[in-house]
């Protein structure tokens, strides 16, 4: 996992929980006007601080954008078909190639 995302709060270095997908509709309160830009269900990021207990969410989607955005996870891309998917997946999820930095 990437290190880079710091608490907001107290600056400890944030955990990463899970990628959890979520039903659009009881979401409201957590992204507002976003949610109606979306249809179905919306995968998320869930962060949390190790010493203030600070939970974060960020879109999932976020993290398959090119960037320098805090919290990215550590992504690879694949050289065959070009998609960019999680270090911790051994191959490609679209083409099935070997991921070479596994
Ligand atoms: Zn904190
Ligand atoms: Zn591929």
């Amino acid at each position: 996992m990437s290190g880079n995302l710091n608490c907001l709060r107290c600056g400890a270095e944030m955990e990463f929980i899970a990628r959890e997908k979520i039903q659009l509709g009881q979401t409201g309160w957590l992204l507002g006007d976003l949610g109606n830009l979306l249809a179905g269900a919306l995968e998320t990021a869930i962060f949390t601080c190790p010493k203030c207990g600070k939970l974060e969410f960020f879109r999932g989607d976020f993290f398959d954008d090119e960037g320098e955005e805090p919290g990215r996870i550590a992504q690879t891309r694949c050289p065959q078909c070009g998609v960019l998917y999680e270090m911790d997946y051994p191959k490609c999820p679209r083409c099935g190639a070997k991921n070479e930095n596994w």
